[in-house]
């Protein structure tokens, strides 16, 4: 699937029935931080190709679902010791290809790994068949695998939105498609690589392109279920993609999460200050549960903007991703790189305020890279595009409010509902925390600093649909299949 073209240049092909599949047409992956720099190539896939690759999952997945959970464990905990052995490697690839620092892109096989061995650890007791003997005889509750899965990924977090999808899918004795995303498709490709190497042939296939095949994986009647990491306009399209065939979904998508600052926050407290400039500005604020717009209680307002500029000054060095010093890299892409311009610029136009944070070590870096300096927005309208969008890079807009019913008011007539986070006193921050809609409500906390993989993780509204994460994240890739035998037979109400 990868091949070292030379020390650095890597090149991906696509993976199918446990074979490399040449394509005809390949495209160049650049660096963030050097556009000219090439990191490697990736194919776009055919039609034709991505058939082939459903049909290998489809095919495989007749023998693989009647393999036992003992077997299924024991290769997924080999794959993770490979992964854990080539983590350098890996790390070093994420970082060329997106653009993330090496702490940062160490943090990512951090969390992947750790929810494979959580899904290693619980898979066993998750799936197993449940038989319950009661007043009106016996009720057998098993799960299902579902058949082939469509897994599509993003490009922000490559590697941890692809396990996420394909370790509880195997485990629950799926097989897989897996589409990673275009804008970073090399280090997603080593990882299922290694996966791959310990499954037998055609229960992991990977194809490469964007959304020609993303149509195929989400519309052939072979896939049975999506599971889709992205933005919620792809997931509209994939929706009506699907919708002939009626499959099965798991849908994590965009978020515009609010961090609300009571009263009762210390401003003072330089540990949490230095907590939320994290949370708005890891990965270049390129997280989907990231703070995307923060609000501050009126009384706190001044001092907290006073002492968050202090502490972002602190903890943003804008740099070489493989500078230890550097804490925040380049935006992934041009595109992303823009389009938060955009929003920073026309909300300068509208008449808010816009202050440069952290510090730029490398001054020619920066401007050959797609970097953006990170920016504090005030002033800004609650209704203005850089409050209301999802911005997904380095910028974030500090609103003052005046009381918690408008403060509750503003988050929850949001379309999205990923996470969102309170700070302040425990109890008046649980209390607030229980009127939000969202998937996720962090206390003093937010972004991945609060994530817990051992609990459910996804969104409401047009945040998705359904659960990644905990033991639902691994049910969801079975279908709950009930056998019943009552001991009445013939029902009191239907007339002989
Ligand atoms: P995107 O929707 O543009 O692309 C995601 C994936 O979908 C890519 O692999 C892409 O090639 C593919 N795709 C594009 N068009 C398609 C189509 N018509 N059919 C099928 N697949 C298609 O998203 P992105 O720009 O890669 O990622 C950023 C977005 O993802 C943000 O909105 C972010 O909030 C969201 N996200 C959500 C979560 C979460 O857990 N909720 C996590 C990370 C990112």
């Amino acid at each position: 699937m990868t091949i070292q073209a030379d020390q650095e240049t890597i090149i991906v092909e696509a993976f199918i029935n446990g074979q490399n599949v040449k394509s005809l047409s390949q495209v160049a992956k650049e660096n963030p931080t050097n556009p000219t720099e090439i990191v490697g190539y990736f194919p776009v896939t055919t039609k034709e190709q991505a058939v082939e690759a459903i049909e290998a999952a489809a095919g495989a997945f007749k023998t693989w679902k009647h393999t036992s959970i003992d077997e299924r464990i024991m290769m997924m905990r080999k794959a993770i010791e490979k992964i854990r052995a080539a983590e350098n490697e890996i790390v070093h690839l994420l970082s060329r290809e997106h653009g993330k620092p090496l702490y940062d892109a160490h943090g990512e096989i951090y969390v992947s790994l750790m929810w494979m061995e959580f899904a290693c650890n619980e898979a066993k007791s998750a799936l197993q068949e449940e038989i319950k003997e009661h007043e009106n005889g016996k009720t057998i509750l098993s799960y299902d695998p579902i058949g082939v899965v469509a897994a599509i990924s993003p490009w922000n977090y490559p590697i941890a939105l692809s396990t996420i999808k394909i370790a509880p899918a195997l485990l629950a004795g799926n097989t897989i498609v897996l589409k990673p995303s275009p804008y970073a498709p090399l280090a997603a490709a080593k990882v299922a690589e290694i996966i791959a190497s310990e499954f037998p042939a055609g229960v992991i296939n990977v194809v490469h392109g964007d959304a020609d095949v993303g149509v195929e994986l989400t519309s052939n009647p072979l896939v049975t279920k999506i599971a889709f990491t992205g933005g919620t306009a792809t997931a509209k399209h994939i929706i009506k993609a699907a919708s002939e065939t009626i499959k099965d979904m798991t849908l994590e998508l965009g978020g515009n999460d609010a961090a609300i600052f009571l009263e009762s926050f210390d401003v003072h407290d330089e540990r949490a200050m230095r907590r939320i400039v994290i949370s708005n500005f890891l990965t270049a604020g390129q997280i989907c549960m990231i703070a995307k717009r923060v609000y501050v209680h009126r009384s706190i307002y001044d001092e907290f903007v006073e002492k968050y500029i202090e502490a972002a000054n602190r903890w943003i060095r804008i740099g070489d991703p493989f500078d230890s010093n550097t804490t925040v890299g380049p935006v992934n892409n041009l595109k992303q790189k823009n389009y938060v311009l955009g929003l920073v610029e026309d909300a300068q136009k509208r008449g808010a305020k816009i202050i440069p944070l952290g510090q730029i070590l490398d001054q020619k870096l920066f401007e050959q890279g797609y970097y953006l300096q990170p920016t504090l927005v005030l002033g800004c309208d609650v209704h203005d595009p850089i409050v209301v969008e999802e911005q997904f890079g380095p910028t974030v807009p500090i609103l003052p409010f005046d009381d918690e019913e408008q403060v509750i008011h503003l988050h929850n007539e949001s379309v999205y509902g990923l996470t969102s986070s309170v700070w302040g006193k425990e109890e008046d921050a649980i209390s607030v925390a229980r009127q939000l809609e969202a998937g996720t409500t962090m206390i003093n906390t937010a972004a991945v600093q609060g994530l817990d993989v051992r609990f459910p993780f996804g969104g409401v509204k047009q945040s998705g649909i359904g659960r990644e994460y905990g033991v639902e994240g691994i049910r969801t890739y079975t279908e709950k299949h009930v056998i019943n035998v009552p001991k009445t037979l013939d029902l009191p109400y239907i007339p002989e």
